[in-house]
């Protein structure tokens, strides 16, 4: 499906893997990047029905006092509660899906990134050209989402668990970025990536970035 008029590389791996360390280099490098996570802030921001949906079902408690989404709240009920999870992802899915379209279609750039952490696991996938997975081993993934956030173990592991596994992720991959080393070797990957992206899209590429 062309979403855009450039190609679509998608950019994923599980909590902590390095998605947006990736992503913001490639921004650097003057990338269009589109990021899945913001699109479904944006969805459910005040004055939307799908935020109204969800203080409909659970209840204002749902709510912050500003009227904002208390997404630590959510995040508790809906990882504790397959069911829950289930509706709110029918509910968000195809409005996140419509406003990464806008999103792409905006793309100013020789290639438009589209980052997210379900890429996979949904019809985003189906929005990209080609698809970068960010890999890391599942302790790493759990150390670094640890060390960055205030979650306890048990609340990433959760998280981990309602994601594709290291092995279905990557059967996915077009391309693997290996992010078990340093952010310096990261870098490296990631200038390789770029170089290579340009090089297919021919030598007028290079000269918009
Ligand atoms: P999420 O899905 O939760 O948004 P993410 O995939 O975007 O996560 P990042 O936030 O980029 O992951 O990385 C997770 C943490 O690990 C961050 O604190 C980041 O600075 C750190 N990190 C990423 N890559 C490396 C690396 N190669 N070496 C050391 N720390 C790293």
């Amino acid at each position: 499906m062309a979403a855009a008029s450039v190609p679509v590389v998608g950019i994923t791996g599980g909590i902590g893997s390095g998605k947006t360390a990736v992503t913001d280099q490639l921004q650097a490098l003057g990338i269009t990047v589109v990021d899945a996570d913001l699109a479904a802030r944006v969805i459910m921001e005040p004055g939307r029905p799908a935020l109204a949906a969800v203080a409909a079902r659970f209840g204002e408690a749902i709510l912050l006092a500003d009227g904002q989404l208390d997404r630590a709240a959510l995040r508790r009920i809906v990882f504790a509660d397959a069911s829950q999870r289930q509706w709110l992802e029918q509910l968000t899915h195809p409005l996140i899906g419509e406003e990464i379209v806008r999103q792409l279609a905006a793309a100013d750039s020789p290639y438009v990134v589209l980052s997210s952490p379900l890429l996979l696991e949904t019809s985003q996938k189906t929005l990209c050209d080609t698809v970068v997975v960010v890999d890391v081993p599942e302790q790493m993934q759990l150390q670094r989402t640890m060390q960055r956030d205030a979650n306890d173990e048990a609340q990433v592991r959760r998280i981990m668990a309602a994601q594709l596994s290291r092995e279905e992720r990557l059967a996915g991959a077009d391309r693997v970025i290996d992010n078990s080393g340093s952010l310096a070797e990261l870098r490296a990957q990631v200038e390789g990536l770029h170089r290579d992206l340009l090089e297919a899209l021919g030598p007028a590429a290079g000269d918009r970035t």
